[in-house]
């Protein structure tokens, strides 16, 4: 046996890493990101802000500014706090670390965002995919039956889902609520909120088994690294001992600050992409070649038509044209023949679609 096969557990053996392309060079509409950089005078005061920060020093691990301003700027309840993580990412890990007894599960509709899996398998937890419907709805009864069945520790819904773009219907998720009831938490993921203007985070109140994540990264503010997730304060006492103390370091702590002082230019931001992403939904329906499905995100799923182009070669032709869509029909069997479109600028938009009727022509 080599060293690996000695020390390595045989599941992570058997894994492969989260792989991102090197998208140098392309114009880049694969990972969810906000196009639009802080105009150049707020980014000059940021560089002085940054300037100062004590890089020698530990962050102070209770965060209490940053917390505040999240809290007071990104919707929060009075009286609830929040959780953070470097990217919701680790918040995800957080959460499957702090439910790791033995036999537990976690739950979620497919397909939806890899990470649930993933981050359940690394912290030993088990997974169980539901399907969605063929329209992206989610299935109530199926889901209900799975939760009575195997009883998870942890249902994500992700609001809106990624990679289908669609927000679940509200009452089919207050179920799913009521029915895991004290045997579990429901996590609602609302990595896309700034496009979906629709929340649960003013329910928490009500639920006690509710919590409620959000990301600063889709917002314009992805190469910070920076999540959070608020619930019930009983929660919030065991999640917050997995958290790693200085896991949100000084330079995305004072980033965060600053350019939550300045929040209403990443809502401006949000509100060009809604608009945005009704214009690219148009012009992609207009081709005659693709399934424009309804998002609530910053990203269009789309089906190709049969008898044109496959998904597979229309990814390449793209490719071969510099832009970089994700392919995504490979995740599951309801995606057959999708791609996943992030809105770009105006500008970018215009190079994938032209590149996209280039492609048909191919
Ligand atoms: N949740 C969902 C639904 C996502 O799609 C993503 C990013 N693709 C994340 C969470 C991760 O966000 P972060 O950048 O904060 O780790």
């Amino acid at each position: 046996m080599s060293l690996t096969q000695n020390i390595i557990r045989p599941d992570i053996l058997a894994l492969s890493a989260y792989h991102v392309p090197d998208a140098s060079g392309f114009v880049k509409l694969d990972a969810m990101e906000n196009p639009y950089q802080l105009p150049a005078d707020l980014r000059a005061e940021l560089g002085r802000r940054l300037a100062e920060v004590a890089m020698n020093r530990y962050p102070i691990p209770s965060y209490t500014e940053l917390k505040r301003r999240i809290c007071e700027r990104l919707g929060v309840p009075a009286g609830f706090d929040v959780v953070l993580g470097n990217g919701s990412d680790e918040l995800i890990t957080i959460l499957s670390v702090a439910c790791a007894k033995p036999g537990a599960k976690v739950l979620a509709p497919v397909p939806g965002f890899v990470m649930y899996e993933m981050s359940a398998k690394l912290a030993g937890l088990g997974f169980v995919g539901v399907p969605l419907k063929p329209d992206f709805a989610l299935d109530l009864d199926a889901m209900l039956a799975a939760i009575a069945r195997e009883k998870p520790a942890i249902v994500y819904l992700a609001y809106p889902n990624n990679p289908t773009a669609n927000l679940f219907d509200e009452a089919a998720m207050v179920a799913i609520l009521r029915a895991v009831g004290d045997s579990g938490i429901v996590v609602v993921d609302e990595a896309y909120q700034p496009f979906a203007q629709a929340s649960f985070m003013p329910r928490l109140p009500e639920f006690s088994n509710l919590v409620v994540m959000r990301t600063v990264s889709k917002l314009g503010l992805a190469g910070i690294r920076l999540g959070y997730l608020s619930a019930s304060p009983e929660l919030l006492v065991e999640f917050e001992k997995v958290r790693p103390p200085y896991n949100v370091n000084v330079l995305t702590q004072a980033a965060a600050e600053f350019v939550l002082e300045h929040s209403d230019i990443l809502d401006a931001q949000a509100a060009q992409l809604r608009e945005e992403r009704s214009r690219l939904a148009q012009a992609l329906t207009a081709t005659g070649a693709a399934e424009v499905f309804p998002s609530a995100a910053n990203f269009l799923l789309i089906r190709l038509k049969t008898g044109k182009i496959g998904a597979n070669d229309l990814f390449s032709a793209l490719l071969k044209q510099k832009v970089l869509v994700k392919n995504v029909g490979k995740m599951h069997p309801l995606l057959e023949n999708c791609l996943r479109v992030t809105v770009g600028t105006p500008e970018e938009n215009r190079i994938f679609l032209d590149a996209f009727v280039a492609s048909l022509a191919m």
